[in-house]
């Protein structure tokens, strides 16, 4: 269990050391594993309570059982996450916003017998797991330490707490499981794919390193912590290495640029232990670049001082467009560092921290993973699906030998559904096989490289580009688009339609080949987009498709 066996030593090294702020309260790694001590006796004694035995006969017979966590993120939920490993357990991180019959779905099928939630979210989860046969428990509130940076109160009993949580670790094989995280359910349901302690230790230390993170490091954390991004890469990493995380338990950009601000202020000495590290995905980045046009001019200044102080900015979970990176390279300096990974194995391929960064491509592998391009069923050579082997990769997806079986080649490299081509050892991603990669008129296309051409439009702020079935052809190219805001507001005043089919495709035919032009457009006012920014491109069809043309 290399995670707590790392924060055991940060423990002992300084167990005064916030691990995690909110920005009002501060709580030390002690703190948090003792939090995390207590969670694991909750636990404990609800098993005990229910077969009358020893604690420590009950532990090891209950190695594997799932436990739910649903709450927003807080100094509650890592102390639960923590807590349910001390006892082998293994944690199935819930969606608080998720509609009920999807949660209900992920609590049966996960077969979760325990749910963690803290007093504010209780309200919210009480009936939905009344609906259920897991049994709900209140999250002991972990004690916030009262300096700033300090934690003031004697570190009395922190050789005990380490010597207790060593124990029970090492009754915890490394190769038994310790999550359970779903899928986004882009193409097709979720599907729970359970990472081992080994797999998780090996994807925080892969980070880790790719990242050049260190104790003196200071996350700004705003990610759902119900997928790998927010939780492995932007949570287990840095209390792996010992750093602090500023959590923010719902993304706002004017909370993220008053937290820069106020840790880098333009006329006075940085705060001490000051943010230096941000990871989102795009839409969070286009959120900020709007958030930032809103501000006033002295705003502007203090914010974009505040934003070049970071030490490195990431992004990832969907493709980044081009003028999203220039634009934001262009106010804050920071060249974003575009990555890919999956469920499945965390993060995978990343542009270098230290070399350059190429628009468009999401990198190369990360030390010790291994990959290649099975291009037998493409026509063109070097495109096709991305087979990926590493230290990271997930044990089985939950309860589906059959599909855990198909996912993998008979050399043991998985196949991630991602079509791909390889330009000096950079990675670029041409969408999902099943979804991005159209067949028109026998030629096949990207949609992906479709959509980074719409995006070039000036009335055209978001767009989803799929195929639709068609006679003639096979498929047609759609193009679902956002115009951006002020376009939205302005119709009122100017009901003249800065886009349609016909401007749109004269515009195209100067950019791109006749059969990657679209030959249908559907204008919305919102993308619908997941927790994490993705598209469901699935469902945008199927509404397409049900709508009169
Ligand atoms: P499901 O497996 O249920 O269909 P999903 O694949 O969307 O859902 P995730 O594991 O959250 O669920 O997402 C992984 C996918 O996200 C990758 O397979 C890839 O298609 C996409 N992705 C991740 N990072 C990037 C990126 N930087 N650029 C483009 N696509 C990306
Ligand atoms: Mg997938």
């Amino acid at each position: 269990m290399q995670v707590i066996s790392a924060v055991c030593k940060s423990v002992t090294v300084a167990p005064e050391k916030i691990a995690v702020t909110t920005g009002d309260e501060f709580f030390s790694f002690a703190e948090l594993l003792r939090s995390a001590q207590s969670v694991s006796h909750l636990l404990e004694d609800k098993y005990k309570h229910h077969d009358h035995s020893a604690a420590e006969e009950v532990r090891s017979d209950l190695i594997g059982a799932r436990i739910g966590i649903i709450a927003r993120p807080c100094a509650e939920f890592v102390a639960a996450v923590w807590g349910s490993w001390l006892n082998g357990y293994v944690v199935v991180p819930l969606a608080l916003n998720f509609p009920e019959a999807e949660l209900l779905h992920v609590i049966t099928d996960a077969q979760i017998s325990a749910i963690l939630t803290t007093p504010d979210s209780v309200g919210a989860v009480a009936n939905l797991v009344g609906n259920s046969s897991a049994e709900l428990y209140l999250l002991p509130p972990v004690e916030s330490a009262r300096g700033r940076d300090e934690f003031e109160s004697p570190n009395v009993g922190v050789d005990e707490l380490v010597a207790d949580v060593r124990s029970r670790i090492s009754a915890v094989a490394d190769d038994a499981a310790a999550l359970i995280i779903y899928t986004s359910g882009t193409t097709g349901r979720p599907k729970g794919v359970v990472h081992t302690h080994a797999g998780l230790g090996a994807q925080v230390r892969m980070i880790s390193e790719a990242w050049d993170c260190t104790a003196e490091d200071r996350f700004l954390h705003c990610l759902p912590l119900h997928h790998v991004h927010g939780l492995i890469n932007a949570l287990l990493t840095p209390l792996y290495v010992g750093a602090t995380i500023d959590l923010m338990p719902k993304f706002s950009t004017s909370g993220v640029w008053q937290r820069w601000r106020h840790c880098y202020p333009i006329d006075g000495p940085s705060a001490e232990s000051p943010i230096t590290l941000f990871t989102g995905v795009p839409t969070m980045y286009v959120r900020l670049l709007q958030g930032y046009a809103a501000m006033d001019a002295e705003a502007r200044k203090a914010s974009a001082h505040a934003a070049k102080q970071l030490r490195v900015m990431l992004c990832a979970s969907s493709a980044l467009p081009e003028p999203v990176m220039d634009e934001w390279e262009s106010l804050t300096g920071h060249r974003l560092v575009e990555r890919y990974g999956m469920t499945e194995f965390g993060m995978g391929l990343s542009n270098p921290l230290h070399g350059e960064k190429k628009p468009g491509f999401v990198g190369m592998p990360l030390p010790g993973i291994e990959i290649r391009i099975d291009d037998s069923e493409s026509d063109v050579r070097g495109v096709g699906e991305l087979l990926f082997k590493s230290p990271s990769m997930f044990r089985e997806y939950w309860r589906q030998p059959q599909v855990t079986h198909d996912s993998f080649t008979e050399d043991g490299f998985f196949k991630t559904g991602d079509t791909v081509t390889m330009k000096d050892g950079y990675i670029k991603i041409l969408g999902r096989s099943s979804i991005d990669i159209l067949m028109v008129g026998g030629f096949k296309l990207s949609a992906l490289e479709i959509e980074a051409v719409l995006l070039d439009h000036p009335a055209i702020a978001e767009c989803a580009v799929f195929g639709l079935p068609d006679e003639e052809y096979g498929e047609i190219v759609c193009a679902v688009v956002v115009p951006p805001a002020a376009d939205v507001t302005d119709s009122a005043v100017d009901p003249k339609p800065r886009l349609s089919l016909k401007l749109l495709q004269t515009w195209a035919l100067e950019r791109i080949a006749a059969y990657k032009v679209p030959k249908k457009l559907v204008i919305w006012e919102r993308m619908p987009r997941n927790a994490m920014g993705k598209v469901n491109k699935k469902e945008i069809r199927k509404s397409v498709l049900g709508s009169p043309p």
